[in-house]
């Protein structure tokens, strides 16, 4: 076994690299030790197996190899008289080109070798007819037939200062040379050899080595996946161990049983039979709730699966065991919405709720905060104004975020603390992410799924049209109308181009309510700078069809429920993500009757937009839309910064190792449910590892 030390041993005690390349390998690429080198893994390979002859070469600008000798060298003054430069003809039995040297011209001409062979290697320039390769890569024929020549070479990440300071690939690779050398072959495995074995995984050594200089496309193969397991097993190690030592150190109020509140809604109250993933999902909420632990769960389901009806069964579990609930929401709107579905889905039991509000009366509240101390009140809903301090609970047991992307962390732990044993706690998003990416980002919590969306609905018709069909669109528009229903028209506006899109959203309002005259029609808009009771006004007018068109920018993105909405109209649609696209979209298709939504874009679309285009005209499951946007927009772009750090991986990519952070979770699930404390004498190594990677936390920064 190798000393930790030497692999702690700082980088510029290695050969090579002095105070000056230190401070550069640390500012550019964070290589702060040994063993940060050995962690630079491989941007991509160069095969070096074939070679080139001078007569095969083309115009393609790719990197090839020869074998040649250079026959004579020239200095050549430069034109604009700055310095000169070295050129070398260089020949084989094809042919002849041009080495050329802008740098380094003395070091080069007073090393370099008449009439030996070489092995050069580099990119082709193609002037006036003539190849030539600035600054190659030379080794002597004799020299490159020794050992450490892989013919698979590997290129490391590099930053255009590293490079302009002479830190090129080759004395990168040279570095990894070195290190291997003063740490010796010997590397101490940190996978248990029960996982090796099952997934017939390739030791830590046999896998460091190879990826450094693999011996063969095989070995590189196995390298890389071993490695890539290692990261992602040891991500989810940390999660899922969060997850259990939560759950041992929170305990929560066990909602023991199942009472005449929530059976007496269940037998005589619910309005329509459950879906079976609604019915899986109360399951899972039900295991959780009743367990001495806290529940902290994520549930998603896209737009109109039915989660409010879930929320509220959950909020009964709690109302039968002597506890209160809460519901909260990030508009008022929203908050309002769901009071009043929830108020209605209760008429005629004997559960109490209220509203709570930035706008609620002072008289209302006196009364509501008594009801809610003295325990009197069982369900409140509400937006942010719940966390306020002044709001108390004489019992609070259970508390449900809905859209949770719009909260923080921060007040969730508010919730929390509002309760002397915290509130079991239900996260609700209607923003499907992808299974893989979840695991990742959430993996802390657990999760609930609701894939399925109550039977009966017609899918939402989605139609990509070009922009100059605009009129046709409200043509189409105006025979909804005449059917009664009603249509969004939405409007990108985003910070970066505020004034330009509320120019066009202003424009587009005109010229809508141009082609919907009064007094037939009548046309409502809504924006962010309106005041929010201006909004919710607005608001109003359309939900109770006053209006026959909502002119908005994406403030209707969150929940809004129009059931007689039928078309939704995007402008500029190629300017939205896929995942808001979607989002938008789920506006409508909440009625009985076919709803319609239309994707306006310029004639010139790219390749991307293309994709998001075709993507939502093909498809109506917000999951497999969760899928494409992540390939599109890569993990970091889909979370935004708050979670980039989980996702800022060395070796594994989230969206192309689908396979192995599925296995590396189901490993770690397994390991810790059977050994939960990792005192297991072949456990050992990962309890060692863990204590190491959060000792040098610069190198795993992104574990909290
Ligand atoms: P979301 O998940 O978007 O919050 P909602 O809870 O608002 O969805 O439900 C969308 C609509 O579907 C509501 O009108 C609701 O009454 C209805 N709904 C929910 N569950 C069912 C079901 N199992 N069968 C029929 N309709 C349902
Ligand atoms: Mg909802």
């Amino acid at each position: 076994m190798i000393p930790e030390n030497v692999l702690h041993t700082p980088i510029s005690y290695l050969r090579g690299v002095g105070a000056q390349r230190a401070e550069l390998l640390k500012t550019e690429l964070g290589i702060y030790e040994y063993q940060d080198i050995l962690n630079l893994f491989p941007n991509r390979y160069i095969d070096r197996t074939k070679f080139y002859k001078i007569n095969e070469l083309q115009n393609n600008n790719a990197e090839v190899q020869i074998i040649g000798k250079v026959v004579h060298l020239r200095t050549v003054e430069s034109a604009n008289q700055k310095g000169t430069r070295l050129v070398a003809t260089f020949t084989d039995e094809t042919g002849t080109i041009d080495l050329v040297w802008f740098k380094g011209v003395k070091w080069i001409r007073d090393t370099l070798k008449i009439n030996e062979p070489y092995v050069i290697f580099g990119k082709l320039n193609f002037f006036a007819n003539t190849f030539s390769m600035p600054h190659p890569e030379m080794d002597l024929l004799a020299d490159f037939n020794k050992v450490g020549h892989s013919s698979i070479q590997p290129v490391y990440p590099s930053t255009e200062k590293l490079a302009k300071r002479g830190i090129t690939n080759r004395v990168m690779r040279q570095l990894v040379h070195t290190v291997f050398e003063q740490v010796g072959n010997t590397f101490v495995e940190n996978l248990p050899e029960k996982i090796l074995t099952s997934l017939n995984l390739i030791s830590k050594q046999e896998a460091v080595r190879s990826i450094h200089f693999p011996p063969n496309q095989e070995l590189l193969t196995k390298a890389t996946i071993r490695l890539k397991f290692e990261e992602l097993f040891y991500i989810q190690v940390q999660l899922v161990r969060k997850n259990l030592l939560q759950k041992q150190k929170f305990l929560g109020q066990p909602f023991k049983k199942v009472g005449d509140t929530f059976m007496n809604f269940y037998n005589h109250h619910l309005p329509f039979p459950l879906t079976n993933a609604q019915k899986r999902v109360l399951k899972e909420i039900r295991a959780d709730v009743g367990s001495n632990a806290q529940m902290n769960r994520l549930l998603q389901g896209d737009v109109g699966s039915g989660k409010t009806i879930v929320a509220l069964m959950t909020m009964l579990l709690a109302v039968d065991n002597q506890c209160q609930a809460c519901l909260m929401a990030p508009t008022e709107i929203l908050a309002n919405q769901h009071y009043q579905t929830i108020s209605k889905l209760l008429e005629g039991t004997n559960v109490t709720v209220a509203l709570l509000t930035g706008s609620s009366k002072t008289k209302e509240r006196r009364i509501l905060d008594e009801q809610l101390q003295s325990g009197e009140l069982s369900i409140l809903i509400g937006t942010h104004a719940l966390l306020e301090d002044k709001v108390q609970f004489h019992n609070l047991g259970l508390a449900i975020i809905d859209e949770q992307h719009r909260f923080g962390v921060e007040q969730r732990a508010k919730l929390w603390r509002k309760n002397t044993i915290p509130p079991h706690i239900l996260v609700m998003t209607a923003t499907p992410i992808p299974r893989t990416l979840a695991m990742s980002v959430y993996g802390d919590l657990d999760v609930s799924i609701i894939d399925e969306l109550p039977p009966g609905r017609k899918p939402i018709k989605t139609i990509h049209q070009y922009e100059n069909y605009r009129a046709e669109v409200y043509e189409f528009i105006k025979k909804e109308i005449d059917k009664g229903r009603q249509a969004y028209v939405v409007y990108p506006l985003i910070e970066e181009s505020e004034a330009l899109d509320f120019k066009n959203l202003t424009e587009g309002y005109e010229y809508i309510t141009a082609s919907f005259p009064l007094p037939k029609y009548k046309v409502s808009m809504v924006h962010g700078k309106l005041k929010p009771a201006e909004k919710d006004a607005e608001m109003e007018r359309f939900l109770r069809n006053e209006t026959q068109i909502m002119v908005a920018t994406t403030v209707i993105e969150v929940g809004v429920n129009v059931p007689n909405a039928s078309v939704m109209v995007i402008e500029s649609a190629e300017r939205f993500g896929l995942s808001q696209l979607h989002q938008l979209r789920g506006r409508v298709g909440r009625g009985s009757e076919q709803s319609y939504c239309i994707l306006l874009t310029g004639n010139k679309m790219g390749n991307d937009t293309r994709t998001r285009m075709e993507t939502m005209v093909r498809t109506n499951d917000g999951f497999e839309i969760a899928e494409v946007d992540l390939k599109l927009r890569g993990p970091g772009d889909l979370m935004g910064t708050q979670q980039s750090g989980v996702l800022a991986l060395k070796i594994a990519d989230i969206v192309k190792d689908q396979d192995i952070l599925k296995a590396a979770r189901f490993q770690a699930i397994d390991l810790l449910k059977a050994d939960p404390h990792l005192e297991q004498p072949q456990n050992k190594c990962v309890a060692h590892t863990l204590i190491q990677l959060q000792r040098y936390k610069n190198l795993w920064t992104y574990i909290s």
